[in-house]
């Protein structure tokens, strides 16, 4: 064996904050989202509250509604929906997009 040689790094992380993710035994934490995902990190599964009590962020975005045109002169719009995670997240806040060209969702 030449240990010279590099060893496989495996990273993952949180895919709203990019945070390191913690492995308990039983699934892997994002502590900054205070969000638990599956034990299985590829199933690509939504993440769950840590707190099952806890009740969602709300804050609401700055900017909720975004309008302009596209380059060929299609109307577009862009809505945000308050917070989604839990309260008491450090992440930032994650605002769930729509987005809609010419009054349909896209
Ligand atoms: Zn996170
Ligand atoms: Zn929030």
């Amino acid at each position: 064996m030449n240990t010279n040689l590099p060893s496989p790094r495996v990273e993952i992380t949180c895919n709203h904050c990019l945070d390191e993710l913690y492995n308990d035994g039983d699934g892997y934490t994002c502590h900054a989202c205070q969000i638990r995902f599956d034990p299985d990190p590829f199933s690509g599964n939504p993440g769950e509250y840590l707190d099952e009590d806890a009740s969602p962020c709300g804050a609401t975005p700055t900017l909720r509604i975004e309008a302009f045109e596209l380059r060929d002169g299609k109307p577009a719009k862009i809505t945000r929906d308050p917070c989604v995670l839990p309260s008491g997240h450090r992440s930032p806040h994650l605002y769930p997009e729509t987005f809609e060209i010419d009054g349909a969702q896209a």
